[in-house]
């Protein structure tokens, strides 16, 4: 029974509604966040220490005694990767039996599958409420959401957030944008919940045909460019704010402060750590869950690129610490309009059919690139020196109907105008140019939305 007791620190935050809630966040002490903090990590290690099969297995081979652990240092050199999470089977993780299953999105042939119990997935709700109270939601709105909720928790976890705000809410779910605005036009819905990718082709739309009245945006699932925020803004005559997370996370890690600075962690579920940070602070984001009982995760390795913030920013959450913008991705794993894309993907398509992976050459290069306010998927492949110019229409064309057929929720995406896809065929050994003797390993998939300077110390 002890389990189901929320925490001192939730406790705190809590309060018997969101607003007290809220106002009460202000005034904790981040001292003692800290340490409930380091009270719940322990809890959490000697948990999955005795029932993870796949924790006891590890910690024995890393000579890591749960009992002995008094904060994340003492673990040395051990964290739990994505890698883990797909190789393994998922009850191997489990503490306890589940209630609810998500899944994140294709990014490779092995989809990770995370589980919880009800009481997690409302209680990562409610924390989700404080968030959105603080950029402004209240009782008296409109809400519509345009989440997709095929095995994706996020539709879900906005449900709980708004039912504890109390306000109207009605799912839309992912439509072709056209059909959304026409559909929900009439309901003068006064905060949207959106894919960002999604809302660039609903923005297009609203700027040719009109907008109406908003309090403001709130977008999810991937980074969005500064100059796009900008634009939209100006379309929606509204704010826009993004949130952060990712389904092992039941996408609640962060959310933007109202003053656009950054994201305030979930500092009561969660424990973060910036992993190697380069001199400007930026590392890899590494996080513990400290409330979860069914599916715990010790030191998981997020991918995101990203640093702490200092200056205060006088909101209703600033006792809970501040990220940086995520900078870009660890690997090779990339959030764009297309979705989260992989190297595997390409292989797929580039190398899986016979016929055509015979006049290619196996370099071939990805680049998310970001023109206008729409992300360009850009694939570079090479083609066979035997294969003549005049083929290379037919060939790209064959390409392009691929593409359609081994991946259509991708195509879907595409047709919804998330992203748009281009391909460019070039000459054999076009890729390694002349830096081909010392370039062994051709990065597959690479990010030219991104400032490369932050990084470059960090991802070399
Ligand atoms: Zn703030």
């Amino acid at each position: 029974m002890l389990d189901r007791l929320p925490t001192l620190l939730e406790r705190l935050f809590l309060g018997p509604n969101i607003a007290r809630r809220a106002a009460l966040a202000k005034r904790v002490p981040h001292s003692l966040i800290e340490r409930v903090q380091m009270a719940e990590f322990r809890k959490t290690v000697e948990r999955v220490g005795a029932r993870s099969a796949f924790y006891k297995e590890r910690f024995a081979a890393a000579g890591i005694q749960p009992g002995r652990v008094r904060r994340p240092g003492d673990l040395g050199e051990f964290y739990t990767t994505s890698a883990d999470l797909r190789a393994r089977d998922t009850a191997e993780f489990l503490c306890a039996p589940p209630q609810a299953g998500f899944e994140t999105t294709g990014t490779t042939a092995h989809n990770k599958r995370i589980y919880f119990s009800n009481e997690e997935v409302h209680d990562i709700g409610f924390e989700g409420a404080v968030g959105l109270w603080n950029l402004g939601l209240r009782p008296d709105d409109r809400v519509v959401d345009a989440f997709d909720y095929a095995f994706w928790n996020a539709g879900i976890t906005l449900m709980h957030s708004l039912n504890a705000v109390g306000c109207f809410h009605m799912i839309a779910s992912k439509l072709e944008p056209m059909e959304f605005y026409r559909r929900v036009k009439d309901y003068r819905f006064n905060v949207m919940v959106v894919d960002t990718a999604w809302l660039v082709a609903l923005t297009e739309i609203a700027e040719r045909q009109g907008a109406w009245p908003v309090k403001f945006i709130l977008s999810g699932s991937e980074n969005m460019s500064e100059p796009t925020r900008a634009w939209i803004e100006a379309v929606w005559q509204t704010r826009v704010y993004q949130a952060y997370g990712q389904t092992e996370s039941l996408g609640a890690s962060g959310i933007e402060c109202p003053m656009q600075k950054g994201y305030h962690l979930n500092e009561p579920n969660f424990l973060f750590e910036i992993l190697n940070p380069n001199p400007e602070g930026f590392g890899e984001l590494v996080f513990t869950t400290l409330t979860r009982k069914i599916m715990p995760l010790v030191r998981y390795r997020s991918n995101d690129i990203t640093r702490l913030l200092d200056e205060p920013c006088g909101c209703l959450l600033q006792s809970l610490r501040r990220i940086d913008k995520i900078q870009g991705r660890g690997d090779e794993i990339i959030s764009c309009g297309m979705g989260m894309i992989s190297p595997w993907i390409f292989e797929k398509w580039l190398a899986g059919d016979a016929a055509l992976a015979a006049e290619l050459t196996d370099d071939w290069q990805v680049a998310v690139q970001q023109p206008g306010a729409r992300d360009v998927i850009e694939v570079r492949a090479e083609v066979r020196q035997e294969v003549l110019p005049s083929r290379w229409p037919g060939l790209e064309a064959a390409l392009m109907r691929r593409f359609a057929e081994i991946f259509p929720y991708y195509e879907k995406n595409r047709h919804m105008g998330m992203y748009e896809l281009r391909v460019k065929l070039l000459d054999r050994g076009a890729l390694r140019g002349a830096a081909s003797g010392v370039r062994r390993k051709l990065r597959r998939v690479v990010d030219e939305r991104i400032s490369k300077t932050a990084l470059a110390p960090t991802l070399a």
